[in-house]
């Protein structure tokens, strides 16, 4: 089972294949790609630092702990109707997103994110919403 925290739903629908180092990006890679393939895979939603989380760089600004970043879960989590503890398969994360998202909702929920500006996310939750799953990786790793 894999755990992820509130706001990297939206980081998963948006991934195309660049993070903050070669080894975030490669475990990033690898989640992606089996939720891709099994959408029955099961999730476990939690609070604060997840599988993700763990591959962030040591050499880098570590922004995991912020308070911003648990706001930015529990906001996310809000918005789609689940909550730390709850587990479900990636198939039901979509139907929420299909149900409660619009392809604005990057853009409001996701504040600050330097990732926010390239729209990888916000192409890759239209490629959701309208029901082709998770979009394939395709940026070069950092
Ligand atoms: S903008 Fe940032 S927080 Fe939002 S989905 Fe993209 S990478 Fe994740």
């Amino acid at each position: 089972m894999y755990q992820l925290r509130g706001h990297h739903i939206f980081c998963m629908v948006g991934y195309q294949g660049a993070g903050y180092s070669a080894e975030y990006a490669a475990n990033m890679t690898a989640v992606h790609t089996k939720l891709q393939q099994n959408p029955q895979k099961l999730v476990q939603i939690i609070s604060g630092p997840d599988m993700l989380c763990a591959k962030f760089p040591c050499d880098q600004e570590n922004h995991c702990e912020e308070r911003r970043i648990y706001e930015r879960d529990a906001a996310i989590l809000a918005f789609l109707g689940l909550h730390v503890g709850q587990i479900v398969t990636w198939e039901t994360i979509e139907q929420r997103l299909k149900i409660y998202a619009k392809p604005d909702s990057i853009q409001k929920l996701c504040g600050d994110c330097t990732w926010r500006k390239f729209g990888y996310c916000e192409h890759g939750l239209n490629h959701v919403l309208d029901g082709h799953g998770l979009q394939g990786v395709k940026a070069p790793l950092p």
